[in-house]
């Protein structure tokens, strides 16, 4: 389908996609894509205002009508799941699959959040004193400002705004500068949802597009009481000191660096198999991308030449053709970023395997390369950095809590998983004293998660957590209450307190 037809489909207004002079390029093959006009600082106070407005009418909407809502926006993403992950592929290149099980992420999460409308549960609790009764209650916080990176563009906005919307929460969102024609997309596919619904206030949901400092406009607004970032870790430096400065709360979901110990029990065909997803799908361009092999000696010459076998026929091209399974770096800064971590892993004795350009069976005008595995002497500065690019690098090790403490060594905390058969290692791994990250896997790589968990890491990765398990609640304003039913005052811990 031609793009104007696919953004039609979709129900993007085509005035807000021409004329403008934000350019936006496919990095399969560098074509226009749209070209937008940024929102005015002056805007991005407005829509806030817009939110703030709405987000007095939502919060008084029962929890399981807000539910409905999510629940009509996960049937206009179902009956568009096919339009809107094609044009995930187009706007951020990675690869069809990829783009489809994007949009599942979505509709995963709406219905999640459809389930969760009718169970945010509070507390009862004991009171101390006669004819009373505490209780533990959750209340919407009011407009949340969701800043977005170019590799997920719109299932990680989703997991907050699924969230949010049932907790009674607006939500203001920042695509990445990248990406804002996905982001537009949802804001039509939304649209659509509230129109069926009847009665969503104006502001209810808001999409800001432009370059970091409208963010910015966000992140020091009072009237924003939580900023959810995703991005890299540069961003989440800047952004969680401005949000703590003014007292807000932060949920930050930043950079990994994340490792697989493959033990000498592992199955190596299974861990083989995971390597290569995890490494190499959406061309090394996921915070979950697995980026440092950490082998024991006794399997090391067996399971790297099948990688070096496996990674020389990886299907390098077009994402959008069947059967491709690395399709294009974002653009000429990335391909540049892993050259320079090539050279500095090399510098430190590292021997790099693949790695290059690739030109020959490619889209012209995108940015190709073959992803690289760099056999390293030690874990130096350049491997406990994060490349956003498919660079897997591998160490050995001989026992395993040499491993874990190697695995431990980085300064981010994402995911984490070990390949091994002996369930002492596998424990020890899921133990106080293993794996430090906030996903740590067994027999499984660490991208991909589901929805259901808590997703999130430590350490520079932000701390932050969302989708999932009880991650709502950050998206809610916890309050005790407690209630005097007699006739009577006591006062707590037994003070007198009265006049004779
Ligand atoms: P980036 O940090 O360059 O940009 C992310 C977003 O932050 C963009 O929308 C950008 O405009 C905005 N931004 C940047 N500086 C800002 C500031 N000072 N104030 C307000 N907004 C600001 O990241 P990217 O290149 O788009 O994405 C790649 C990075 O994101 C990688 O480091 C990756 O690991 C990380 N990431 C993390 C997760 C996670 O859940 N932990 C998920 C996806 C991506």
């Amino acid at each position: 389908m031609e793009l104007q037809d696919l953004l039609s489909a979709l129900g993007v207004d085509q005035r807000q996609i021409t004329g403008g002079p934000r350019i936006v390029r496919s990095p399969i093959d560098g074509a226009e894509l749209a070209a937008l006009t940024d929102h005015e600082p002056e805007e991005v106070d407005a829509a806030i205002d817009r939110a703030e407005t709405a987000f007095k009418a939502w919060r008084t909407v029962p929890a399981p009508r807000r539910g409905e809502l999510v629940r009509l926006f996960g049937e206009e993403l179902r009956a568009h799941k096919g339009l809107l992950g094609q044009l995930v592929t187009l706007e951020m290149g990675k690869i069809l699959q990829e783009g489809l099980g994007e949009v599942q992420e979505m509709i995963d999460i709406c219905d999640f959040a459809v389930g969760l409308s009718r169970q945010l549960y509070g507390l009862t609790i004991a009171s101390e004193r006669p004819g009373h009764r505490m209780a533990e209650t959750w209340q919407p916080l009011g407009p949340v400002g969701v800043i977005s990176a170019f590799n997920f563009p719109v299932a990680v906005w989703s997991w907050n705004a699924a969230l949010a919307f049932v907790c009674g929460d607006p939500v203001i969102w920042k695509p990445s500068e990248k990406t804002p024609l996905t982001a537009l997309a949802c804001q039509a596919l939304f649209r659509r949802a509230a129109e069926a619904f009847g009665e969503v206030p104006e502001g209810l949901m808001e999409v800001i597009i432009g370059p970091r400092e409208i963010g910015e406009r966000l992140v020091d607004s009072p009237k924003v009481p939580l900023i959810s970032a995703t991005g890299s870790t540069r961003m989440g430096r800047e952004v969680g000191p401005r949000v703590a400065a003014r007292l807000g709360r932060s949920l930050l979901e930043l950079g990994g660096n994340n490792g697989m110990i493959v033990a000498p029990s592992a199955d190596l065909e299974l861990a083989v198999r995971a390597v290569l997803f995890s490494a190499v799908g959406t061309c090394g361009q996921r915070c979950t991308s697995l980026r440092r092999l950490i082998v024991h000696d006794s399997v090391y010459d067996r399971l790297l030449p099948s990688l070096i076998g496996a990674y020389a026929k990886i299907p390098i091209g077009d994402p959008l053709v069947a059967g491709t399974l690395v399709g294009p770096l974002t653009d000429e800064a990335a391909a540049d970023g892993m050259a320079n971590a090539l050279a500095a892993a090399k510098a430190d004795g590292g021997t790099v395997h693949g790695g290059g350009r690739v030109t020959d069976g490619v889209p012209e005008g995108g940015v190709y390369v073959r992803p690289a595995i760099v056999e390293m002497p030690a874990q130096t500065d350049i491997v406990r950095h994060e490349t956003f690019a498919p660079i897997l690098y591998v160490m050995k090790y001989s026992d395993l809590d040499e491993a874990i403490a190697l695995h431990n060594d980085v300064p981010q905390g994402l995911s984490s998983c070990i390949f091994t058969g002996d369930v002492r290692e596998a424990e020890t791994f899921l133990s106080p004293v293993g794996s430090d990250c906030g996903i740590a896997n067994v027999n499984i790589g660490p991208s991909g998660a589901e929805i259901g968990g808590a997703f999130g890491g430590e350490k520079e990765t932000g701390g932050g957590r969302e989708s999932g398990s009880d991650a709502w609640k950050a998206y809610m304003r916890r309050q005790t209450q407690t209630v005097n039913y007699s006739t009577d005052l006591p006062l707590a811990q037994g003070i007198e307190f009265a006049l004779d």
